[in-house]
């Protein structure tokens, strides 16, 4: 199956640990779709003849509008944008349509516009329950902001809800988190994402650290946050099927997981990525520069033949964050023999330390695994 993503980049405040490439003229907005529905007209045969395809040209399985911040345009925006991909590529196929929100752009009539597109999916950042939490990364949301659009959510009849979480947050403790993650558990998502914060360079959070006022969570804290995490949403049911995505039996994200299974996907808009299973193509991190180009005509994208090491080291990659593995035979039929029984001797110290499993024909990280999947990874890479 193929996905469809969609990138949509305005944000109204920026959050001080983002380093996601986002701009706040929101009144390039009606521009900015045009330009998306123009990229879909460019490239509505892009998928044509992909025999990893099982599913007939240019008919997606999933649709994910992510930023950004989607929710910043009006559902009419978001109507005609809908409209006007689903002129070029096929649409009527699609299971699941996950659009990214923020609580406080969600309104009743918000979703339930949103819901009457056919989009069954949302993606709410919560980030924390803890209103002083949130304050320090500069979220436009607080605890109750954030319960309410969940609610909204749900009585419009959205039935597969997703949660973001952060840990390792300024001034966040291992009680505070785990009040976090009990007020998520009483919501029951179908999933919830937890991801460490990390300080990029050039982010208002670095510049803090680096002035002193604030603090990065150590490492002995990070794994006690990662742990107590692993344990609570295990405990209640959720499955942790990637390094930091859980969700209940049924709702792995289909979207995110053809990334993980190496699945062409398509991206459309500003800083959008592309893979059509040979190369990797991705646009601009730049809105006038997206812009310009598709208003005369031309894609704007930069192409990446992908080399058969690279190929490697990101079915290695990919498939090793999630808690399916990788295919031991899929690469031997890939890359041969000798690059397969490389693999397996590497493997073979982190199996026996336990944070690796070998189960038939799967190589998988164990929970303790994941924490250190990063050494890991880089260890059984081609080079
Ligand atoms: S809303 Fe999301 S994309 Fe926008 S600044 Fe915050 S984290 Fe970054």
């Amino acid at each position: 199956m193929a996905g469809l993503y969609i990138h949509i980049p305005f944000c109204k405040k920026r959050c001080i640990y983002c380093d996601f490439y986002s701009t706040n003229r929101l009144d390039m907005a009606d521009r900015y779709v045009a330009a998306v529905v123009e990229e879909a007209r460019l490239r509505r045969d892009e998928l044509s003849g992909i025999a990893a395809l099982d599913c007939g040209k240019d008919v997606f399985k999933t649709v994910y509008v992510g930023g950004g911040t989607p929710s910043q345009l009006t559902t009419d925006v978001m109507a005609r944008m809908v409209a006007g991909v689903g002129r070029y590529f096929r649409l009527d196929g699609v299971e699941e349509f996950t659009v990214e929100v923020n609580p406080d752009d969600v309104s009743e009539e918000y979703v339930s516009k949103l819901a009457k597109l056919g989009v069954n999916r949302v993606s709410m950042g919560v980030q924390s329950f803890n209103d002083a939490e949130l304050a320090a990364i500069n979220r436009r949301h607080n605890a109750r902001c954030a319960t309410e659009a969940y609610r909204m959510i749900r009585e419009a009849g959205i039935r597969n809800v997703s949660i973001d979480l952060i840990y390792g947050l300024p001034g966040q403790t291992i009680d505070s988190l785990d009040a976090t993650l009990a007020q998520a558990l009483a919501l029951r998502p179908e999933h919830i994402s937890a991801y460490c914060l990390t300080f990029e360079q050039g982010t208002e959070l670095w510049r803090r650290r680096a002035a002193g006022l604030v603090r990065e969570a150590d490492e002995e804290m990070s794994i006690e946050m990662y742990r107590l995490i692993v344990r609570r949403l295990s405990g209640a049911g959720y499955e942790h099927y990637e390094i930091s995505n859980y969700a209940l039996p049924g709702y792995w994200s289909h979207h995110n997981s053809s990334y993980w299974d190496y699945t062409p996907y398509v991206g459309l808009g500003a800083a959008a990525h592309s893979f059509d299973g040979v190369s990797r193509r991705y646009n601009p991190s730049n809105l006038m520069g997206y812009i310009d180009a598709l208003e005369h005509g031309r894609l704007a994208y930069v192409e990446e033949k992908m080399s058969r090491e690279e190929h490697y080291d990101e079915e290695v990659m990919m498939s090793l964050r999630t808690s399916a593995g990788l295919s031991v035979k899929s690469i031997g039929d890939k890359y041969g023999p000798e690059v397969r029984d490389v693999l397996l001797q590497k493997a073979e110290k982190y199996v026996a330390r336990g944070i690796m499993l070998h189960r038939g024909d799967y190589l998988s990280l164990t929970d303790d695994g994941m924490l250190v999947s990063d050494a890991v990874i880089e260890d059984l890479m081609w080079g």
